[in-house]
């Protein structure tokens, strides 16, 4: 077998993961495509320790950490194929195929948004489906709220009702990131 564990997604959840099984000494191999879903954004919040830091740079930079590892392999670009072995599994890549004893699918979510003109531009920068992630911002902005549980949000979080929202508040400061000040 190639590796103990085989890790589907380079993100937050599939870096965690990896970090653990690295700190248990098992050889475990990353395969990231690099589609991180809150790419389109330059700041994040309500991540402890990270709160106002640039999404890119938590993931570089624990990345980084966790290839230190001498047991850890990181593969860029996708996972094509999955199979289940007798014992374990194969995953195809652009480079071959690869064996491991157990696989973690780390792969995220993709948000399919509608087909509204001007919506996927400001997707991440001026609309946002999350207020926990993006309020209080020092302009106002659009929330993006189609569903009950984006509206349930919205309305405790804004006392807004309907089905999108507009944020305006200015908050005395805005969070930034410590480390990374200026990052985004
Ligand atoms: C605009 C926006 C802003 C956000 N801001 C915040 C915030 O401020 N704070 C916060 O806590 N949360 C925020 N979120 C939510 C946050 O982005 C997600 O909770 C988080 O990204 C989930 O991490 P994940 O590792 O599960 O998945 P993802 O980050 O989506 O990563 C999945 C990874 O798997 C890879 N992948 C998928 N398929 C394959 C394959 N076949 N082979 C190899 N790799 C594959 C993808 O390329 C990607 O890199 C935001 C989301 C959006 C959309």
């Amino acid at each position: 077998m190639d590796y103990d564990a085989i890790v589907i997604g380079g993100s937050y959840a599939g870096l965690s993961a990896a970090l653990q099984l690295a700190r248990a000494r098992r050889r475990v191999l990353v395969i990231d495509a690099g589609e991180r879903r809150n790419r389109f954004a330059s700041s994040s919040h309500g991540f402890l320790g990270q709160d106002g830091c640039a999404p890119g740079v938590i993931v570089a930079e624990s990345r980084e950490q966790l290839l230190h590892y001498p047991a850890v392999t990181g593969d860029a670009g996708p996972a094509l194929s999955a199979g289940r072995m007798e014992a374990g599994f194969t995953i195809g890549t652009g480079e071959g195929a690869l064996t491991g004893d157990r696989v973690i699918l780390a792969i995220g979510i993709t948000d399919s948004l509608p087909d509204v003109p001007g919506l996927s531009e400001r997707w991440g920068r001026s609309i946002f489906h999350c207020p926990y992630c993006h309020a209080p911002r020092p302009a106002p902005a659009g929330l993006w709220a189609d569903d009950v549980l984006s509206q349930w949000h919205l309305r405790a979080r804004h006392g807004a009702t309907g089905r999108a929202g507009a944020v305006g508040r200015r908050p005395r400061a805005y969070p930034r990131c410590a480390h990374h000040r200026g990052a985004g």
